[in-house]
């Protein structure tokens, strides 16, 4: 079990008073808060490595080159990929998933075929689909999420039956960033590909908080974001199995993905570095590495096992308060918790919050379509991480009944 409380100690950020009150940071699936490790990478490259990649022959570029490059083998070993070669470094899961939706859709989606995504998808996993389907005259089938006695869960029957041709790729949210909905990205992963259905995870909400491991998933493509795993911004990565990312054509042009060149034709490098045009995110890939070292450090099955008892408590005690309806699953439910406080708009709710020193998220978290079936145009939402405590759920509790009697008075 880790104890949160000494695991703070880890990230400065944590410690300070907002508003007059020690911060309670809870909005964890938008971003993580950074440990020291973290920093230091940072802060270690910048003072003594930084130096472009690849083709310098100096000290330096040595350097930075062997600890980006060391970055993608870590990437590889935290997901259990087979080769270092099937990870793509990428700004997050959004270009991930636009690198997918650009490279296999564009070579293997054309008119007539289907592309079936779930109905709790994150903006990032429909936009891209939505371009190419317009591109290519293919169409988006969809996986309903169905609200009934177990709460808002997605209907498995009705997967079941949409997972077949014409559909030729299923992109699916492994943990929704909304509904604290985990899906069973094994059996998902596994039914596809009986289908002949290439499957690719949004694995944004998942990758910092349990163990995941591609080849026991059997996905063929899966795409995460450093940011909600500890790491820095603007760096994330993409796994894709090596037969699929052989073969695919590049999405960008420019240096560094290219052997030879002419002014009419280039030679393009083999899968990943074709796919990684100009200088690269050298720096944070190296500080994303220093996270994962962190995260395996604590124990990944230790942070699941946190973002489980986390969730329980304040599914628990939020579920209490009559005036919140609580979105998603009743049981089984990832480390966040969202929900719609009856005659308060979710943005006072977070406004208020703020006041006394909890961060919250307020609005469609980049669900607006679900939002809008679920009838919850608003919601407010605390999302947890390994810093976290009961103590801090307990907090949020008894602000959230100050903030309903503030609006009801
Ligand atoms: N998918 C899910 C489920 C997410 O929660 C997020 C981030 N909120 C994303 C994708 C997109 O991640 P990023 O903005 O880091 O690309």
């Amino acid at each position: 079990m880790i104890d949160p409380a000494q695991l703070r100690k880890d990230f400065p950020a944590l410690d300070q008073q907002v508003n007059g009150h020690p911060l309670v940071y809870l909005d964890n699936a938008a971003t993580t808060q950074k440990p020291l490790a973290v920093i230091n990478a940072l802060d270690h490259y910048y003072r003594r490595d930084n130096s472009n990649v690849h083709r310098g022959l100096h000290e330096l570029s040595n350097r930075a080159t062997a600890a980006y490059e060391h970055a993608r083998v870590r990437a590889a070993q935290f997901v259990n990929a087979a080769d270092a070669d099937e990870i793509v470094f990428t700004r997050g899961t959004t270009e991930g998933l636009n690198l997918i939706a650009n490279t296999w859709g564009a070579v293997n989606i054309s008119a007539g075929d289907e592309i079936l995504l779930t109905e709790a998808e994150h903006h990032s996993n429909l936009i891209p689909w939505q371009l190419l389907a317009q591109r290519a005259g293919a169409r988006l089938r969809f996986v309903p999420v169905r609200s009934g006695a177990d709460g808002d869960t997605l209907d498995l029957d009705a997967l079941e039956k949409l997972l077949a041709p014409p559909v030729k790729l299923f992109s699916f949210v492994h943990v929704s960033n909304t509904l604290a909905l985990v899906n069973n990205a094994k059996k998902f992963c596994a039914l596809a590909r009986q289908r002949g259905i290439v499957s690719v995870i949004d694995a944004a909400q998942s990758i910092g908080h349990r163990p995941l491991d591609v080849r026991d998933l059997g996905c063929d493509f899966l795409s995460v974001s450093g940011h909600k795993m500890a790491g820095p911004t603007g760096i994330g990565f993409l796994y894709g199995r090596k037969e699929l990312l052989e073969q695919l054509p590049p999405w960008q042009g420019g240096g560094e993905m290219l052997d030879s060149t002419t002014y009419e034709t280039a030679k393009f490098k083999p899968a990943p570095h074709r796919f990684e045009a100009g200088t690269p995110n050298i720096a944070d890939a190296i500080a994303l590495s220093a996270a994962m070292d962190y995260l395996d450090a604590v124990g990944r099955d230790a942070i699941a096992d946190h973002d489980a008892r986390l969730s329980a408590y304040a599914y628990e005690k939020l579920g209490a308060l009559d005036f919140l309806r609580i979105l998603g699953p009743k049981s089984g439910r990832a480390g966040l918790t969202t929900f719609v406080m009856s005659g308060v708009h979710a943005h006072d709710v977070v406004e208020m919050a703020n006041i006394f020193g909890i961060a919250l998220r307020g609005g469609h978290h980049c669900n607006q379509p679900l939002m809008k079936k679920l009838n919850a145009p608003a919601s407010a939402r605390a999302s947890f991480y390994l810093y976290n405590t009961a103590a801090e759920v307990d907090r949020l509790a008894e602000t959230l009944v100050k903030i309903k009697q503030y609006f009801t008075r």
